[in-house]
């Protein structure tokens, strides 16, 4: 049995139990995912703790772009895009079956906060810090070129556009693809283990954590050498925990994203617009609908399931027909939505959440702890080497020296496909794989786009496992991707499965709608819960559907 699947959890919990790590991350969102892999693979023995399921933060919450952000070119943070920029190609080449090559089309718009000579360098600057492939560099557009790209486009209003490439990511997948590598190469992650306090030594030195586990109820000591806080927005609240710690440092954002079906808002491409408030917002097709989003304001409600409201909701659909007028877009056509939290440093002197800095920070503690914050998805492994460096300096000793950072050539799992480029040959190639159990072309496709060189997982389930299928009334497919979940990803509740391992909650709520009972059904007989847990699952899965689809 994988030491990633569910059926496996308390021999896990075990095992980590009984080991003393090098290091204990606390976190298993991007940042974190990004940590354990590094330190593992330079050999350091790690534990990663999350207290809800992988990626349930901030990093299934995101606009899923894997860009440079071209905006912070406009507070000067050429540091900031350089890096990310780079990392764009390094993160898309690891793992290229969850990160995509997206066309960008930004409109220059009369009177917008962009004009077309800011555009042409800003994107100049942007191709160069960013080191951007030839190929994929900036085109500047002429009003014609513009609208022709997008009809859709309010006609009066264009001045012209600027073409670019940026990359489109599923945040919660790469989270997840990291962790499996991770756990390939000997981390243990475990979800719903909650970092309660810290243990210390005689040195007032941390030497472990008290933990517990949500599922069970049960506490646990996860001792190790070394400790570092990746909890995103809840790094004050770890840090205070720590009698040496400060909280305080951050400031919450607010983002959000709706969904609406692709008929009601067909672009062809995805496009980065100004708003009348001169902020920017995306509007990306994917899966046959399109999502927009992001809106920036300061939060300070609860931390764990942000919503959207109403008038997050107005402000984006406002925003849309402004741009696209012939649209017509309403509220009662959104779908699904989500929202999150950006876990930003707060800085001296700048309230307003789009003009605070997107960098990241560490934070060394006298009890040994360390506090990585803020930052950007695009940019997590770079976040991971700088902690890693940090750790590997304190493990060392003459008998322990640690290698540096390699994760820019590792394939995250389901990344080895030949490299990016190769992708779609690899898709071909192994399409007659799923053919040839009695998959249609498109469903055989499907599970090489998502699942990469993990998918002859997929289609071994489905081989040998069809009777099970029918039993529980379950597609061939959807079976398979429940028990791969189960079994490789670590997958404990039906939110779980139809919010981070499909995001099906978003960009296909229907189905969620449509097949809800016999996953429930299947996963609790597969599991062996009790009536009580399979109705507490099932309220929560209900609760998640109503926060994203009720318009109001
Ligand atoms: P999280 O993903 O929040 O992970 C922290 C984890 O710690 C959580 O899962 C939490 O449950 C866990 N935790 C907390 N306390 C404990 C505890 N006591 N014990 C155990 N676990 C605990 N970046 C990009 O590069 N591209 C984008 O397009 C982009 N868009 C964004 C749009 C929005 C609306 C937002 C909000 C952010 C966006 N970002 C984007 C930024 C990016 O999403 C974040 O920087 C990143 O996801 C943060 O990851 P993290 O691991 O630090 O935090």
């Amino acid at each position: 049995m994988s030491d990633f699947s569910a059926l496996n959890r308390a021999h896990i919990i075990q095992k980590a139990k009984e080991e003393h790590f090098d290091l204990i991350v606390i976190g298993g969102g991007i940042t974190g995912a990004g940590i354990a892999l590094d330190a593992t693979i330079r050999g350091i023995k790690t534990l990663l703790i999350e207290m809800q399921d992988f990626a349930a933060g901030t990093s299934s919450r995101s606009t899923k772009l894997v860009h440079g952000g071209l905006r912070y070119l406009k507070q000067f943070e050429f540091g900031l895009v350089a890096e990310v920029g780079k990392e764009r190609v390094i993160v898309f080449e690891n793992g290229p079956h969850v990160t995509r090559a997206e066309h960008m089309l930004l409109p220059l718009v009369k009177g917008g906060s962009i004009g077309s000579i800011g555009a042409y360098v800003g994107l100049y600057v942007y191709d160069l810090l960013a080191g951007v492939k030839k190929h994929e560099h900036r085109k500047i557009l002429n009003r014609e070129e513009t609208l022709a790209k997008e009809p859709l486009l309010k006609k009066d209003i264009i001045n012209g556009g600027a073409f670019y490439y940026e990359y489109r990511t599923d945040d919660a997948r790469l989270t997840l693809e990291v962790l499996k590598e991770a756990v390939s190469r000997d981390a243990i992650a475990l979800n719903y283990i909650k970092a309660s306090s810290f243990i210390y030594d005689e040195k007032k030195m941390i030497k472990g954590v008290k933990a517990q586990d949500l599922i069970t109820g049960t506490h646990y000591d996860f001792l190790s050498a070394q400790t570092v806080n990746a909890t995103g927005p809840w790094v004050d609240e770890l840090d205070v925990l720590d009698k040496s710690g400060q909280g305080d440092k951050l400031h919450l954002t607010k983002g959000v994203h709706i969904v609406v079906d692709h008929k009601k808002l067909p672009i062809r491409q995805s496009i980065y617009f100004d708003t009348d408030d001169r902020r920017m917002i995306f509007a990306i097709p994917r899966e046959g609908k399109t999502y927009i989003g992001t809106t920036d304001t300061t939060y300070e409600g609860n931390i764990e399931n942000p919503t959207l409201n109403v008038n997050d909701k107005i402000y984006l659909v406002k925003a849309i027909n402004k741009i696209f007028p012939g649209v017509n877009l309403d509220v009662t056509d959104i779908e699904s939505g989500w929202a999150g939290l950006r876990p930003l440093i707060k800085q001296r002197g700048k309230s307003s959440p789009s003009a605070i800095s997107r960098k990241d920070e560490i934070f060394r503690y006298p009890s040994g702890l360390l506090t990585i914050a803020g930052g950007k998805l695009t940019g997590y492994r770079k976040m991971a080497e700088r902690i890693t460096n940090l750790v590997s300096k304190r493990l060392k000793t003459p008998k322990r020296i640690f290698p540096a950072c390699t994760t820019d050539k590792i394939k995250i799992s389901g990344g080895k496909v030949g490299g990016g480029e190769k992708f779609p040959q690899f898709v071909k190639d192994n399409i007659s794989m799923g053919i040839d159990i009695g998959l249609s072309e498109e469903a055989a496709r499907g599970i090489l786009e998502k699942y990469g060189s993990n998918a002859e997982k997929l289609f071994a389930i489905i081989k040998n496992k069809s009777e099970e299928a029918k039993k529980f009334k379950l597609p061939l497919t959807l079976h398979a991707q429940i028990v791969y979940a189960i079994e490789h990803e670590m997958c404990l509740t039906p939110s779980d499965f139809f919010i981070r391992r499909t995001s099906d909650l978003y960009f296909n709520i229907d189905w969620v709608r449509n097949w809800k009972n016999e996953v429930i059904i299947f996963m609790s007989a597969y599991l062996g819960w009790t009536e009580t847990i399979k109705n507490s699952y099932k309220e929560d899965l209900e609760k998640r559907i109503a926060e994203v689809s009720v318009a109001g």
